[in-house]
Order: C-alpha cells, then sequence, then structure tokens
C-alpha cells in the first residue's frame, strides 16, 4: 500500500453511526450521518447508511452532486448556506438546504419552479455561536416568506453551536429553540418537521438527562467517524476512536544533536525550535507534511514524539527507539488533520470493510 494514506475501516463507522442513531433514536432524536470530513466519499456515505442515519449532509454541493452520481437515492441536505450562484445546483441535488439569507431562499424558489420540484428550507437561528443564523426576533418574518414562496417547504428550523465562539449546547438554549419553534408553528399555522439541535456537540446535552424538548434532529459528523465529541474532545462511550488512522512513512532516520546550530532567523511555518540540549537523540523524518495535513492534530504512538513539520517532512523524537527508513507509523488524527488529509491529493484513502486491527507501529 502507498504512504502517506488515510486508513477508514467502514465497519468502525457503521458501528459508531448506529451506536448513536440507537441512542438517540431512544431520545426521539432522528441522526443526519454528515460527509463533509469525508468529502462525501460514497463508501463512508454507505457505512452511515447501513446504521440507519435518516438521511446524509454535506457542506458542499460539490460532494452532494458527486454522492448522487454515485446513485446514493438518501435524502440529503446541504448543512450550509447556499451560495447564490449555486441555487439550482442546490435544488437540482440536495432536497433540503439549511438557509440564513432571503435573498438566496428567494432564488431557491425560483430554481425550484423551473426544476419543477419542491426543495426544503431548514431556517437556522443565531443563538450565540455568532456563526450562521437568523436573529430569533426575524425568524417569524423569514418563515412566513419562505411559505410565501412558491416550491418550497418549510421543513424546519436549526441552529448551529460550539464552531466559531465554542458557545456549548446547553438546557438554556435548546429550550430556546424549541420556544422558537412553537412560536414559529403557532403564528403561522404550520408544523415543522425537523427541529435541529446541532451537530456532535450536542451529544452531552442530547445524551444527558436534561429534557430534549422539541429537539427531534442532530447532524453528526466528528463523532461518527472520529469517535469523539468535539467541547473537550473527549471519547464517547462505546464508540471506536480508530476508524481512521493515518500512516506515514519514514525516509530518514539518525541520532543527531538535539540543538540546532548556525545564525537562528525565521522557520519555514513560523514554530519555536527546541532549546534545551539533551545531547544526542534519535531522530525520525516521515514523508508527511502541512500540505498534507495539520500536524497539531495528529497523535502519534506511544514512545514518539512530535518535533515539528514542514511543507513536506514530520520530525519524529524516536525516545529510546531507532526507526528504520521504510517503517510505516501509524497515527490517531483530529478533526483537523483528517479534513487536510482528507482534502491533500497526495495522502492515499484506504477504505475497507472488516479490516482487522494492527500494530500501532511496524518496527523493523
Ligand atoms: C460540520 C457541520 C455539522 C457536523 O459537525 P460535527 O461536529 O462534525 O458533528 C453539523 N452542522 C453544520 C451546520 C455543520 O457545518
Amino acid at each position: 500500500m502507498s504512504a502517506p494514506r488515510l486508513e477508514i475501516d467502514l465497519d468502525k463507522i457503521t458501528h459508531n453511526a448506529r451506536v448513536l442513531v440507537e441512542d438517540l433514536g431512544e431520545r426521539g432524536i432522528a441522526v443526519t450521518g454528515v460527509t463533509k470530513a469525508a468529502l462525501g466519499a460514497v463508501e463512508v456515505a454507505k457505512a452511515m447508511l447501513r446504521a440507519g442515519v435518516s438521511g446524509l449532509g454535506d457542506s458542499r454541493i460539490e460532494n452532494i452532486e458527486a454522492m448522487r452520481h454515485q446513485r446514493i437515492a438518501a435524502p440529503i441536505m446541504l448543512i450550509r448556506s447556499p451560495m447564490l450562484s449555486q441555487a439550482e445546483r442546490v435544488v437540482k441535488s440536495a432536497d433540503i438546504s439549511f438557509n440564513t439569507e432571503l435573498s438566496v431562499v428567494r432564488r431557491l424558489s425560483a430554481a425550484a419552479q423551473d426544476a419543477d420540484r419542491v426543495h426544503g428550507i431548514v431556517l437556522m437561528v443565531e443563538l450565540g455561536d455568532l456563526r450562521e443564523g437568523i436573529l430569533p426576533v426575524d425568524l417569524i418574518g423569514a418563515a412566513r416568506e419562505v411559505l410565501r414562496l412558491p416550491n418550497l417547504e418549510l421543513t424546519g428550523i436549526g441552529v448551529n453551536l460550539a464552531c466559531h465562539s465554542g458557545m456549548a449546547p446547553d438546557a438554556t438554549n435548546m429550550a430556546a429553540l424549541s420556544t422558537l419553534a412553537d412560536e414559529v408553528e403557532a403564528a403561522l399555522d404550520v408544523s415543522l418537521e425537523i427541529v435541529s439541535g446541532g451537530n456532535s456537540a450536542n451529544l452531552n446535552w442530547a445524551l444527558g438527562k436534561g429534557k430534549i424538548g422539541r429537539i427531534n434532529h442532530l447532524r453528526l459528523g466528528e463523532a461518527i467517524l472520529l469517535g469523539c465529541e468535539p467541547l473537550h474532545r473527549t471519547p464517547v462511550d462505546g464508540l471506536h476512536t480508530d476508524a481512521i488512522t493515518l500512516v506515514a512513512e519514514v525516509i530518514e532516520s539518525k541520532t543527531k544533536p538535539s540543538l540546532p546550530w548556525g545564525t537562528l532567523a525565521e522557520t519555514a511555518f513560523g514554530g519555536d525550535v527546541t532549546s534545551t540540549d539533551t545531547g544526542d537523540m534519535s531522530r525520525a523524518i516521515l514523508a508527511l507534511g502541512e500540505q498534507d495535513m495539520d500536524p497539531a492534530g495528529l497523535v502519534p504512538p506511544d514512545g514518539l514524539a512530535i518535533l515539528g513539520a514542514s511543507g513536506d517532512h514530520l520530525l519524529i523524537d524516536c525516545g529510546k527507539r531507532r526507526l528504520q527508513v521504510g517503517t510505516e507509523v501509524r497515527f490517531a488524527v483530529n478533526y483537523s488533520a483528517l479534513i487536510r488529509a482528507m482534502t491533500s491529493p497526495f495522502v492515499d484513502k484506504a477504505m475497507a470493510r472488516g479490516r482487522t486491527a494492527r500494530p500501532s507501529l511496524n518496527l523493523a
């Protein structure tokens, strides 16, 4: 197999999704499986669908189109506000989109009329994280406009927290969303199918003991793929945290001093160099760099430490070990390392079902 590569265990992804679908199902919450971190890979989409997710969500229309081309027939929602310039494509490939701007909603309505389709609108509400969302005072007016426009359906309302400002989903903001759902329904005499409480950061709240209220939907990516909730990056009970790992190959292995020498200037990526002299050390270079992933998001195997990275090199302190050239080293990844590795054309994506566990480090 070629390196570097992401190894993606599709059965572990299905397991994670199934546990979440079942646990949240008991609380009356449906799960949309979010594929954006996997660039809409059809194998990952299918792994989520096998687990019983109610549909798929992605932030990029390109990924949604790719899934449609590969015959994914499940409901798909575009979970980022559509670009005005992409309204036709959105209506064609996505069943539902998340919206905060009436100019976009109007364009979607026109495109849906042209395509002779009905497009679902989820209006996103701002509840404090200050990323996307209509201010609560403007919500009923916006919902009224959606109802007035042809070929649109007001599918529901939603919120996104813990992304820009790190505002955690809690009893207060979730109750606020429930109240808004009641108010929209009462004011406009409609019933909202979806009240979407958020993303993986909502899991502590949703699986806790608090009142769920009207929330009946979550969009989950990170928790399914990495087995973690993003608020404190702690593993979720019962989920695999190693469904996706990143493997890279040693291209240099030498004993070198711990301190650099010569005249000091800026480093390639602005990091600090070590300043403590610990004498000679066993160092390795892996063929993996900033162009492939986010080095801050890698967790090395026990006994190894990351010294730094440049565009194409990852420097490793091998501790008591010596890694031979050609050795493969396996890392756990966080969300940031995952999306960059997924997006890098230099990183191979090895997806398989029923993969057996391998040692984390193949020492020669
Ligand atoms: C990315 C995203 C999600 C999924 O977030 P995870 O933390 O990966 O679960 C859900 N909703 C929106 C609007 C998103 O942008």
